[in-house]
């Protein structure tokens, strides 16, 4: 049963950038750590986070992995409920 101060999958997503940039505040950072220990895709989706950074060589909005967050949202099925808009084909 999550605790009202838990990270949702969604503010992890939001966050994760923040996070690799060391960005985050103590309190964040905790926060996303522990999610992270709680959650299956998560660590799965910031994994793919740091090997894209590490082959763009830097961290831009342009290079924010698109298709990687996607995938992520695709395994939250009960965000798309949440988040407007029809799924976008890939290519
Ligand atoms: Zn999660």
């Amino acid at each position: 049963m999550p605790a009202p101060d838990d990270l949702t999958c969604r503010e992890l997503v939001e966050l994760v950038t923040d996070y690799l940039e060391g960005a985050l505040s103590g309190r964040d950072r905790a926060r996303f750590e522990a999610h992270l220990l709680d959650c299956d895709g998560c660590p799965l989706y910031l994994e793919q986070m740091r090997r894209t950074i590490r082959a763009v060589g830097a961290l831009t909005e342009q290079g924010m992995p698109q298709a990687a967050k996607d995938d992520l949202l695709r395994r939250f099925g009960d965000w798309k409920r949440v988040r407007a808009g029809p799924p976008v084909p890939g290519r």
